[in-house]
């Protein structure tokens, strides 16, 4: 089948990638010039295991190509992606400004029939926003087509996009017309065919399914920082907490670490953006007001910890950072709590040398070059000359390193580790302080 998607981000380019790698026609349209440049050229501009070869290959086969030509892309298919960003906008409602100028695009080029699906974070009653603007886009070019919008909620995971899109856990498909619900259960045949996993519903619960996923993950993710803290000032160990109520079904152990705050491009601002709906029902959501807060406040935990140690007294101090992106296996650093850290530290009058396997061009990209941060080749090379070390991501270089050797070069011989990556008496073995999350501190 011939697909276009519009908007070539961590969702569009992966899914775009993973339907010609079926056999489907895929055109990727996107605005940004520089990226479809370097899409063309086979240069991928995102981080995401195993997506460069499957973006590389499926394009020398013919079946994946990109244009910044919207006309084109209208023209090339029915069914038409929206697989463009849904910021936060100022009062946390989500920002439909690229939705909505995708939308008038397809009113201004449609020459026959569409199906216009949704693959964007979007509130709900989106759907029939979309629909208005290219009802009133036909009208004024005075021109009647039937098209119909459907939401089609993406739940990959970045990290491991590609997997997820090729082996979805479930495909959302929010439509009342049938016709649309055949051409999508056609298009994506190829991946339900060990059992189905498609489910049928309105549009608007498939919109709030979306929102519901990502709450639920965060609430989770809160509740624990919440048991963490407690953990800490009762004297109870939160590992041995967590694994306690992990072996119960009901829960899980499933996404119920503490660490310093859920962060990336999606929880904080999807749980934002659900709160901002709440309250336009003038529904005043408690619980998500909840998860927010205590978000808010665990990712500053790992700095008022390196402070507290610093008695406040941080300027001229070096601290080595592991991590920079907002989980391992991604660069992306969008609401990355490394990026409240560091932020502290600077303010604080600290400087950082920091080293992530993926996300140091991402961080000069935000940062640009300045004195009080250097980006280093190694995890060694960021504690030389570094007064302590701070964890932020748990990338699995981080996972076994030589305590000895750190001890031997961390100037004040302190691990403030926000992943909990070790066993404390590990480090404590080596004469290493060291201060994790909800766990007692050691020595
Ligand atoms: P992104 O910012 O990485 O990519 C968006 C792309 O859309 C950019 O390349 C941008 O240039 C392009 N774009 C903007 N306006 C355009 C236009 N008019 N025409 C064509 N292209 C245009 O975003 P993303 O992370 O891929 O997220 C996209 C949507 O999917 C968001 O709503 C997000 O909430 C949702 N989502 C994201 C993830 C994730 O893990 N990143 C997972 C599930 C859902």
């Amino acid at each position: 089948m011939k697909v276009t998607v519009f908007g070539t981000g961590y969702v569009g380019l992966v899914q775009g990638a993973v339907l010609a790698d079926v056999g489907h026609q895929v055109l990727c349209v996107d605005v940004d010039e520089k990226k479809v440049a370097a899409l063309k050229a086979g240069q991928i501009p995102i981080h995401e295991p195993g997506l460069d070869a499957l973006v590389i290959n499926n394009q020398q086969l013919g079946r994946l190509q990109f244009t910044t030509n919207a006309e084109e892309g209208v023209a090339h298919s029915e069914l038409i992606f929206l697989a463009v960003g849904t910021p936060p906008d100022e009062d946390g409602s989500a920002d439909l400004q690229y939705v909505l100028a995708v939308a008038q695009t397809i009113a201004r080029h449609m020459d026959g029939p569409r199906i216009v699906i949704n693959k964007s974070t979007v509130p709900v009653g989106t759907a029939d926003k979309v629909s208005a603007v290219i009802a009133a886009g036909l009208e004024q070019r005075g021109v009647r087509y039937p098209f119909d919008v459907v939401s089609n909620p993406e739940f990959l995971k970045e990290g491991a996009a590609v997997g997820d899109c090729q082996r979805p856990d479930r495909i959302i498909i929010g439509t009342g017309n049938p016709a649309s619900e055949a051409k999508l259960r056609e298009l994506y045949a190829p991946f339900n065919r060990n059992h189905d996993k498609i489910v049928v519903m309105d549009v608007r619960s498939a919109e709030l399914t979306k929102y519901a996923a990502n709450a639920m993950l965060a609430t989770k993710i809160s509740f624990m920082n919440e048991i963490a803290n407690l953990a800490e000032r009762l004297g109870a160990n939160v590992e041995a907490v967590r694994r306690g109520i992990g072996s119960d079904p009901r829960i899980g152990y499933h996404f119920i670490y503490p660490g310093v705050g859920y962060g990336g491009s999606c929880f904080p601002k999807d749980v934002k953006a659900l709160i901002h709906t709440a309250k336009e029902v003038e529904f005043e959501p408690l619980l998500l007001n909840a998860v927010e807060e205590r978000n808010h406040a665990q990712r500053h935990v790992l700095f008022e910890r390196i402070n507290a140690f610093y008695g406040g007294q941080l300027k001229g101090k070096t601290i080595a950072l592991w991590g920079l992106a907002f989980k391992p296996n991604t660069d992306d650093m969008r609401e990355a709590p490394s990026r409240n850290l560091l932020e502290a530290l600077w303010a604080a009058g600290a400087r950082v040398q920091a080293y992530d396997p993926v996300a140091m061009q991402e961080a000069l990209r935000i940062y640009g070059e300045r004195d009080d941060l250097r980006l280093v080749d190694g995890p060694l090379a960021a504690v030389q000359g570094a007064d302590c070390l701070a964890i932020v991501t748990e990338w699995q270089v981080f996972r076994a390193p030589d305590f000895a050797l750190l001890a031997q070069t961390l100037g004040d011989r302190m691990i403030f580790d926000g992943r909990n990556l070790y066993d404390p008496a590990l480090p404590a073995s080596h004469g290493l302080g060291y201060v994790s999350i909800g766990r007692p501190a050691h020595p």
